[in-house]
C-alpha cells in the first residue's frame, strides 16, 4: 500500500495536523483486536478526508464500508449540525466497535448505521447526498456508484478509496479486484458528468465532484 518512501510518509505526518485523541484510540484498538486493520484509513488520510469534508459542508454523507467507523468520524467533522451521516457494513463485529465509538463522540446524533449488504441497503435510503464514500467490496465500485449517482447532488463529491490497490493496478495481469479498480478508474474519467483528480493519496483516493445531472 505504501508506495512513498517512509521517512517522507513519518514526515509528513509530523507536519500534518495531530490525529484527534478519539481516533488514536479507535486506530490502536482496531490494530489489536480487528482483522486487517490496514483497512483503517489512518492519520493523514483520515486528516485528507475530514478536510474535505469541512470544506464540502455537506447535509448528508454516505459512506459505504464503515468498518471499525474511523473514516466515519473523520468525514463527520465537516458534517451541517443537523446533518446526517449514513454508514453501511455488512460485518456485524466490527460494526459494534464503531458504534462504540461513535456514541463516545461528538457526533453520535449525526451518525446512522446501517448494517447488511450495502447493494440491499442504499435503495433504502430516502435522502440526497452532497458527499459519498465508496470503501466496500472492491467489485461493487461502479454498481454503487450507479445506485448513488442520481442522490448526489450538483456540486457534490464522491470519494472513492484504494482506487490504485497497492499500484496492482499498473500491472498487465490483473485480478478482479484489481480490474474492477481500473474499471472503476476509467469509467470516472471517461464520464462527463464529473470533474475527477486520482489523489495518490496513501492507497489511491479518486475524488469527483458532480457538474451535471
Ligand atoms: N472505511 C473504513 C474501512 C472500510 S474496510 C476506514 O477507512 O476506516 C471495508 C469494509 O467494507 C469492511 O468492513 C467490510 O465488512 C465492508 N463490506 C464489504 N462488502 C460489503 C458489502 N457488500 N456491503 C456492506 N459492507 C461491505
Ligand atoms: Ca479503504
Amino acid at each position: 500500500m505504501e508506495f512513498i518512501n517512509k521517512e517522507i510518509l513519518d514526515y509528513s505526518a509530523k507536519n500534518t495536523e495531530h490525529e484527534p485523541d478519539l481516533l488514536k484510540k479507535l486506530n490502536r484498538e482496531t490494530w489489536l483486536k480487528v482483522m486487517n486493520p490496514r483497512m483503517l484509513s489512518g492519520h493523514i488520510q483520515g486528516r485528507v478526508l475530514s478536510m474535505l469534508s469541512k470544506m464540502i459542508k455537506p447535509r448528508n454523507i454516505i459512506e459505504i464500508g464503515t468498518y471499525t467507523g474511523y473514516s466515519a468520524l473523520c468525514l463527520a467533522e465537516g458534517i451541517q449540525p443537523k446533518g446526517k451521516l449514513h454508514t453501511i457494513d455488512i460485518n456485524e463485529e466490527c460494526v459494534l466497535i464503531a458504534n462504540k465509538y461513535f456514541q463516545n463522540s461528538i457526533f453520535k446524533n449525526n451518525i446512522k448505521q446501517h448494517i447488511g449488504n450495502a447493494l440491499e441497503i442504499i435503495p433504502k435510503i430516502k435522502c440526497n447526498f452532497q458527499l459519498a464514500f465508496i470503501d466496500a467490496d472492491k467489485e461493487n465500485y461502479i454498481n454503487y456508484f450507479n445506485m448513488i449517482f442520481n442522490k448526489l447532488d450538483v456540486g457534490g463529491y464522491i470519494i472513492a478509496d484504494n482506487v490504485l490497490w497497492s499500484g496492482k493496478v499498473l500491472k498487465k495481469q490483473k485480478d478482479a479486484e484489481t480490474q474492477s479498480l481500473d474499471d472503476y478508474n476509467k469509467m470516472i474519467i471517461n464520464n462527463k458528468k464529473l470533474k475527477s483528480v486520482l489523489m495518490p493519496i496513501r492507497d489511491g483516493l479518486m475524488v469527483s465532484e458532480k457538474i451535471y445531472e
